[in-house]
């Protein structure tokens, strides 16, 4: 039901975790975080309060530059630590967290399968993360722009889903960018110097950055921390309305 990203030159885990517990109030019944770690992503998850996703992480939680963070919901498959988020696609190559429904995902569970994914929990979120690792094995590689590769696997995902997404996606290959896309679940990204935030809303933001820009229903946004670009599903990049943080005291 919340979502956290960060992708900068700072330790990624403290507004991960911080800004979950900003997120607190949308209500959830498990949490999680993967942070890149040099060669992999550890991702460290719990049922239950944040506090006991803190604790798990322990006073030293994974560094990393890069990292994604995710307050659940349950809609498909019960509280349980296989179901919460971040979800693993492919082979660990993808990294994913989602809020919203996908209604569609049983038959996209079954011709993955098919193809030979194995899926770890009994989530609807799960199928994002196989359908973008099989939109990357049928993507050809694009060396000098390799974003470009991850964006089409990622919008040929999306264009098989019925239902709602808010996602940030992170991969293990190259994990100097994140993208986040939204379809009917709020979505944020927060614009800071050589670092950018991505939100349910803005209250994990305050703090840490006073500009953003608010997602819209097809949107797709790719983040380095050298800056961010948005683009329309069908209708190429787009310029988006960088606004100042409103914050009430
Ligand atoms: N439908 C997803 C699940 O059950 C995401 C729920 C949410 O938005 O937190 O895991």
């Amino acid at each position: 039901c919340g979502i956290v990203g960060y992708v900068g030159s700072d330790n990624a885990g403290s507004f991960l975790v911080d800004g979950l517990r900003r997120l607190e109030y949308r209500g959830y019944d498990s949490a999680g975080v993967a942070i890149f770690g040099g060669t992999s992503f550890s991702v460290t998850r719990s049922v239950g309060r944040i506090d006991a996703l803190a604790s798990q992480l322990g006073t030293v939680p994974p560094t990393g530059t890069l990292g994604l963070g995710h307050t659940r919901w349950a809609t498909h498959g019960p509280a349980t630590v296989e179901n919460a988020h971040p979800h693993l696609g492919g082979d660990g190559e993808v990294v994913l967290v989602h809020n919203g429904v996908i209604e569609n995902f049983q038959v996209l569970k079954d011709e993955l399968i098919a193809k030979g994914y194995h899926f770890a929990s009994a989530t609807d979120s799960e199928v994002i993360a196989h359908l973008v690792a099989e939109g990357l094995k049928n993507t050809p590689e694009t060396p000098d722009q390799p974003n470009i590769r991850y964006l089409t696997a990622v919008q040929w995902a999306i264009s098989r889903l019925r239902g709602t997404y808010g996602l940030a996606i992170a991969f293990r290959d190259h994990p100097n960018f994140m993208i986040a896309a939204r379809f009917g679940s709020p979505l944020v990204i927060g614009v800071g110097k050589g670092e950018y935030f991505v939100a349910s809303d803005a209250s994990p933001l305050v703090g840490r950055t006073d500009r953003i820009v608010y997602l819209a229903d097809h949107q797709i946004a790719v983040l380095t921390p050298e800056g961010f670009s948005v683009l329309h599903r069908d209708q190429g990049k787009v310029r988006v309305d960088i606004r100042p943080l409103e914050t009430e005291s």
